[in-house]
C-alpha cells in the first residue's frame, strides 16, 4: 500500500458543477462519521501489512476544512497514532480558502501536514458566483500568505477553464494571478459538466453557454506555454509544478499502484481488488460500527484490465509508460499487446517514443480521452 486516501464528505456549501459524494455539513452525525474514519484506517492497516511502504495520506472530500477547529484535531491526532510516521510523508489536505482560517492552518502544520491542496477555480468574481463558489479572492491571498508564514509552504491550487461565459481573457488574468502568488503547484480542469450536478440541469435546459471546444483547446493551450513560460513543468494532462513538488499521492494513482480509500464513497485498489465504500454517510458509520469495513464493491482486476489501467493511467504522466516497466510487471511486451495501436496512434502523430517510454506528445493532450480509448483490449 502507497497512499491512503481519507473521504471527508462534508461542505458546506454545493458547488454547480461538483459531483463527488458530499452532503451539507449541518445536521450531519460529523463526530460519529471521523470516529468511523479512524476505526476503518486501524482495520485497514491491520489487515493490509504493509504501512512500511506507504508515501502519501491524502484528507479529500468534500473539504477536511469544512470540520471546526475542535474535529479537524481529532481526526489529526487519530491519523497520527495509527499512521505515526505521517508527518515524515506527503501528507495533503484539500481545502477550501473561506475555511482556511489562521486557527485551522495552525492545526494542519502542528500535526504535519505538510501540503495543501487549495480549491480556487478563478479569480473572477463573477465565475466563481457562476461555479456557487462562495470565497473571495482576499482570501486565497491571506490564507497562502498565512501559510507560508508557518513554513507551509508545499502549496497547489485548483483552476479550471471552459466556464460558462470564460473569455480567453479571464482564463489568461486568472492564471496571471495564480501565478503571482509563486506557488509550487498548480493543477487546472477543464469543466466537465457531470450528471446530478445543477450545471447538468442548466446544460440540459440550453442555459449553460459553454465555451466552444476550440476555444477550450485554446485555454489548454494557454496554460501549457503559461506554466512552462513560468518555471511549473507539466508532468501530468493537469497538473503543473516545480520539480520536487509533483504530487507523491496523485503519481501513485498515475503508476497503477496500490491505496487504501477511507470514508464513505471512496475508491481503493488493495491486493489487486479495485474497491468502493458504501456512500451515504449513516449506512457507512453503521457498517464501520458493526463490521469494522464499509466495502459496498470490489472487483478483482483481471490482468487484461490491469494492462489497459498501466495504458491510460501511465500516459496521463509526460513521461509516459516505460515499455521495460511494462514487461517487468505483466511478463509480456507492450509490444506485443497493444503493438498495433501503438504503431497507429505514432503514425497519426498521437504517440511518441521517447527512450524506452512512450509518450503523449504536448499537442495531443488536448485529445488524451480519445487516445486513453484506443488502448481498451475488448
Ligand atoms: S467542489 Fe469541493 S467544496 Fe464544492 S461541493 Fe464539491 S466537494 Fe464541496
Amino acid at each position: 500500500m502507497k497512499g491512503i486516501y481519507i473521504h471527508i464528505p462534508f461542505c458546506h456549501q454545493i458547488c454547480h458543477y461538483c459531483d463527488f459524494n458530499k452532503v451539507f455539513f449541518d445536521k450531519q452525525p460529523v463526530d460519529d462519521y471521523l470516529k468511523s474514519v479512524l476505526i476503518e484506517i486501524e482495520h485497514t492497516l491491520r489487515e493490509n501489512k504493509e504501512p512500511q511502504n506507504l508515501e502519501s495520506v491524502f484528507l479529500g472530500g468534500g473539504t477536511p476544512t469544512s470540520l471546526t477547529d475542535q474535529q479537524l484535531g481529532t481526526l489529526l491526532a487519530g491519523i497520527i497514532k495509527l499512521v505515526p510516521n505521517a508527518a515524515s510523508l506527503e501528507w495533503t489536505s484539500e481545502a477550501n480558502p473561506d475555511e482556511l482560517t489562521a486557527s485551522k492552518l495552525d492545526i494542519l502544520a502542528k500535526y504535519g501536514v505538510n501540503r495543501l491542496s487549495m480549491g480556487v477555480q478563478s479569480f473572477q468574481p463573477h465565475l466563481l458566483q457562476k461555479l456557487g463558489r462562495v470565497h473571495h479572492n482576499e482570501q486565497v491571498f491571506q490564507a497562502i500568505s498565512y501559510a507560508k508564514s508557518i513554513g507551509l509552504s508545499n502549496i497547489s491550487i485548483d483552476l479550471m477553464y471552459g466556464l460558462p461565459d470564460q473569455t480567453l481573457e479571464e482564463w489568461r488574468e486568472t492564471m496571471e494571478i495564480a501565478l503571482s502568488l509563486d506557488l509550487p503547484h498548480y493543477s487546472a480542469y477543464s469543466l466537465l459538466v457531470e450528471p446530478k450536478t445543477v450545471f447538468y440541469n442548466l446544460f440540459r435546459k440550453g442555459k449553460l453557454p459553454l465555451p466552444g471546444q476550440d476555444l477550450e483547446a485554446t485555454m489548454y493551450a494557454e496554460l501549457m506555454r503559461f506554466m512552462e513560460e513560468n518555471e511549473r513543468y507539466q508532468y501530468e494532462i493537469s497538473n503543473f509544478g516545480k520539480e520536487n513538488f509533483h504530487s507523491i499521492h496523485n503519481s501513485i494513482y498515475w503508476s497503477n499502484e496500490s491505496y487504501a480509500g477511507i470514508g464513505a464513497g471512496a475508491h481503493g485498489y488493495l491486493n489487486g481488488n479495485r474497491y468502493s465504500n458504501i456512500g451515504p454517510i449513516k449506512k457507512y458509520i453503521q457498517a464501520v460500527q458493526s463490521t469494522n469495513n464499509a466495502i459496498h464493491s470490489t472487483h478483482l482486476v483481471t490482468k487484461e484490465e490491469s494492462m489497459e489501467e498501466q495504458l491510460f493511467l501511465g500516459l496521463r504522466m509526460t513521461k509516459g509508460v516505460s515499455l521495460r516497466e511494462f514487461s517487468e510487471k505483466y511478463t509480456v511486451s507492450l509490444e506485443d499487446v497493444f503493438g498495433e495501436t501503438v504503431n497507429d496512434l505514432t503514425n497519426k502523430g498521437l504517440l511518441v517514443r521517447d527512450g524506452d517510454y512512450i509518450q503523449i506528445p504536448p499537442k495531443a493532450r488536448f485529445i488524451a480521452n480519445e487516445i486513453f480509448s484506443r488502448f481498451l483490449l475488448s
